[in-house]
């Protein structure tokens, strides 16, 4: 019996030419969705933000032996409008806050928030009246890290849930949190920024 064989026409004049298919060449199909937060996940640009002695956790997660590069963010910028999260490390005075806010609204979206320890999630041992009892009720926090200090494998391990909330996004359904409360307000004699300075 003689064998049949079918002719695979991979370009006709109603197609669009597709160069280099014909030699092999192929064709990668996927979500937007998928595309963009797998390059948003793996290009995370921290936020040079240390506030107290978590920072220095913060510091050691990007040296060598833990090193952050492995994750794609290296690149501690020092200005909000080349980063997308904020690592909030340390406590966070009331003096403070304004400037956090301000430097936050600075960041372009999307943009995300880790609260580092114990002092930036609810005030740790400085329950008084100088400290936010928490960094979420200035801005929407993504990850908390528990630990005073965290190490840094802890804050790498929030890198990484953080990827895993990015991965899930959909872009859609990027909308921005509003903070639970309005900043506290500013102590007599702080002078309170202007926003959009
Ligand atoms: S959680 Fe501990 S290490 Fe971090 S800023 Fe507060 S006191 Fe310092």
């Amino acid at each position: 019996m003689e064998k049949r064989v079918e002719e695979v026409v991979l370009h006709d004049s109603a197609t669009p030419s597709m160069p280099g298919l014909e030699m092999g060449g192929g064709i990668l199909l996927a979500r937007l969705d998928d595309l963009v937060n797998w390059a948003r996940r793996n290009s995370l640009f921290p936020l040079t933000f240390g506030l107290a002695c978590c920072a220095i956790e913060m510091m050691s997660a990007a040296a060598s032996r833990f090193d952050i590069a492995r994750f794609g963010s290296e690149v501690f910028r020092a200005s909000p409008r080349q980063a997308d999260v904020m690592i909030v490390a340390g406590r966070v005075s009331k003096k403070m806050a304004p400037v956090l806010r301000q430097i936050y609204d600075q960041m372009p979206s999307p943009k995300w928030v880790i609260s580092m320890g114990a002092c930036a999630s609810c005030g740790g041992i400085f329950n008084n009246y100088a400290i936010v009892q928490g960094v979420d009720q200035i801005v929407p926090v993504d990850v908390y890290v528990p630990g005073c200090p965290p190490s840094p494998d802890a804050l790498l391990y929030a890198l990484i849930k953080l990827q895993q909330k990015i991965r899930a996004q959909r872009l859609g359904m990027l909308l921005e949190l509003k903070p639970r409360t309005e900043p506290p307000a500013i102590e007599d004699g702080a002078k309170a920024i202007p926003s959009g300075q």
